[in-house]
This record gives C-alpha cells, sequence and structure tokens, in this order.
C-alpha cells in the first residue's frame, strides 16, 4: 500500500534524495471544518492509496477560526501525504481552491469539499473515468442531501442557465467532487465564485467533459458557510463571464445597439418634427411625437455611453487580471519539493 508521495523516494546522482513527484493531487478549501479533518484526511488517504496511486493532499486553510489551521500544520508536520497551505484571511472557497492548484504537483487534480459531504471513496470512480480519455470528471449528487427549497431549486434553476449559456449541460455545477488533468488548470484566471464553471471554461478550451453520479451525505459537523445570497453572486459570475467569454457576444453590445437604435429613432422623429416646423409652419408643440422624440434622443445617447463604458470596463477588468486573489501566510509540509 502507498502511503502518500513522500515515501517513495529515490536517490538522486549525487547521493540526494529525490522526491517523486506525486501522480494525484486533491485539493481540499477548508473553513471552520476541524471535527470532520482527522476523518476526512484517513478517508482520502484510504481511498487513494487503495488504488496504489502516489498522492498528495493539499488543505488549504481560508481563514478559519476554529482552529483548523492550527490542526492542519500539526498534521503536516507528521503526515507525509499532507501540504497545509493557511491563507491570510478568508478570500472565499474559489480563491482557496485556487491556491491549492497552484502548490498541486500532481498530473490529475481532485477537489472536494472539507465537510465529509462528498464522500472521498468516489474519487477513485473519477480517476476510472478520466483514464476513459476525459480531461475533466465532474460529480453529480444525484441524491444530494441539502435543504430543498434553499439549495436545491436554486441550484437546479441555475444548472438549467448556465447549460443553457454555455452550451456545456451538466446537471450540477455545484459538485465540489471534479477530478481534473492538471493541464486543464493551468491558465485558468478564477475569482468569485467561478469554480463551479470551470467545466464550462474547460471546455470552451476544447477540454473533453463529463459527468458521472457519485455520493453525497448531509453534513456532519459545523454548517455550511452559505445560504440564498450565493445564488445571486452566482448568477453575476454567469452573467459576467458569458459576456467575457463570450458565450454570449450579441449582449455585450446590447446596451450600445438599444442606444444607436434608440437615437436614430429619435432623430428621424427629430427631423420630421423641424420639417413639418419649417416647411409647413405647423405648431409642433403640443405634439407627442415631440415628446417621444426627445426621450428618444435622450435615452438613447445615455444607453449608448453606457454600453461604451461597459466595454471599457470589460477591458479594464481584462488588464487587471494579473492581481492574486488569494495571500500565502504560510506553506507547512513535512516534505517539500
Ligand atoms: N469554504 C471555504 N471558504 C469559504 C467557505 C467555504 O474554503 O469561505 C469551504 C468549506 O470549508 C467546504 C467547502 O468550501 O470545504 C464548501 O463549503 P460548504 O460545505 O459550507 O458549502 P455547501 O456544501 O453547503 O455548498
Ligand atoms: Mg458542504
Amino acid at each position: 500500500m502507498t502511503t502518500g508521495w513522500v515515501s517513495e523516494r529515490t536517490e538522486g546522482e549525487n547521493g540526494t534524495s529525490l522526491a517523486i513527484i506525486p501522480e494525484i493531487s486533491v485539493v481540499v478549501p477548508v473553513r471552520d471544518e476541524v471535527e470532520s479533518l482527522p476523518l476526512l484526511l484517513e478517508a482520502i488517504a484510504s481511498a487513494v492509496s487503495d488504488n496504489q496511486l502516489t498522492y498528495e493532499i493539499i488543505c488549504v486553510d481560508d481563514g478559519s477560526t476554529d482552529g483548523s489551521a492550527e490542526l492542519l500544520k500539526e498534521l503536516a508536520q507528521t503526515r507525509n501525504d499532507l501540504k497545509a497551505v493557511i491563507l491570510r484571511r478568508n478570500y472565499g472557497q474559489t480563491a482557496a481552491m485556487a491556491a491549492g492548484f497552484n502548490y498541486a504537483l500532481g498530473k490529475v487534480i481532485v477537489t472536494l469539499d472539507a465537510d465529509l459531504q462528498n464522500d472521498p471513496a468516489d474519487i477513485p470512480i473519477l480517476l476510472a473515468k478520466l483514464e476513459e480519455g476525459y480531461d475533466l470528471v465532474s460529480g453529480w449528487r444525484h441524491k444530494r442531501q441539502d435543504a430543498a427549497l434553499s439549495r436545491l431549486l436554486p441550484s437546479k434553476i441555475a444548472n438549467w442557465l448556465i447549460g443553457s449559456i454555455t452550451g456545456v449541460k451538466l446537471h450540477d455545477y455545484g459538485c465540489s467532487l471534479k477530478a481534473y488533468r492538471a493541464e486543464v488548470l493551468a491558465d485558468m484566471n478564477l475569482y468569485g465564485e467561478l469554480h463551479r464553471f470551470l467545466p464550462a471554461l474547460a471546455y470552451i478550451e476544447g477540454a473533453r467533459i463529463t459527468e458521472i453520479p457519485v455520493r453525497h451525505h448531509p453534513r456532519r459537523f459545523g454548517r455550511s458557510k452559505y445560504g440564498l445570497s450565493r445564488t445571486f453572486r452566482v448568477m453575476m459570475d454567469l452573467l459576467t463571464i458569458s459576456f467575457m467569454k463570450k458565450f454570449l457576444t450579441k449582449p455585450m453590445h446590447v446596451f450600445g445597439l438599444l442606444g444607436l437604435l434608440s437615437m436614430v429613432l429619435g432623430s428621424i422623429l427629430g427631423i420630421y418634427l423641424t420639417f413639418i416646423k419649417l416647411a409647413w409652419g405647423e405648431m409642433i408643440g403640443n405634439r407627442p411625437l415631440l415628446i417621444l422624440a426627445v426621450l428618444l434622443l435622450v435615452t438613447g445617447v445615455q444607453l449608448f455611453s453606457f454600453g461604451l463604458l461597459a466595454e471599457l470596463l470589460m477591458r479594464t477588468y481584462h488588464e487587471s487580471q494579473g492581481r492574486p486573489i488569494y495571500r500565502v501566510r504560510e506553506v507547512i509540509a513535512k516534505n517539500v519539493n
């Protein structure tokens, strides 16, 4: 049985020991999950090592206040298979995952939640599916154990919307249990709640995507960090990535186009009114058409400038993407390559 990657060392040419790069990196974002961690690490270790694979577990502490960070640091000093990445404060699940990806060495990266809602025993099933020639295998919590009204319903709507807009139809974008070939994640710029959009983002880069049913358990300890407000943030992310990643090209220009149309209509009406005033000497002050013309012109100019600003904002955003979305306080690992 393989217990972590660093247990497997070879002698280098000059007698130094070289750590073998693990085949699998399991990335886990952690915020206040101190009770789950020992069970989780054991479950991951037994699931992955049964497969005779070398692996590392990267737990990213995302500003926990319940002692999760301290426990992770302690465990990382004794376990060969654990890297504890401690962030400076709470940055959110996506940022914590991005930090984990940054430290991951494996050719394959698996993500899952720390709260034991995802079942580490499913990892080998995802890996086997990846072997069939996929670049990304996404878990589908077909019997999801969360509140129906506040979680299942919004997520059903969100999945449908994301599927329709991106053209990548998955039942369960929000499932954290996913397996990736590392190159899929190499150049991803993540922010907001974007980790859930990874299948769609990877798909437009040409990745082969599939989905398989996985187990899901009710939370055993602590409580969920999320409620309905996340659905709103996810929707805003959907809207903005749809613009930026060009899933929707037309709506990006919708303000500008509407504005232009409105300006043209307003101008035609204005010219018409000017004509009847000047050529026929008619009164135009009491015509409803005049109000319409003025309204169209004014809103047209406004919308057009709004569209221009939106475009500028979008470009500014692209240019500013170099900024890191998290800061690391420390990394503890018994053996660091
Ligand atoms: N999490 C995190 N940072 C946060 C919120 C959550 O790293 O700001 C982690 C959390 O510890 C868990 C995963 O993200 O491992 C999913 O969170 P949670 O279980 O609360 O979400 P739910 O399963 O209810 O969607
Ligand atoms: Mg959970």
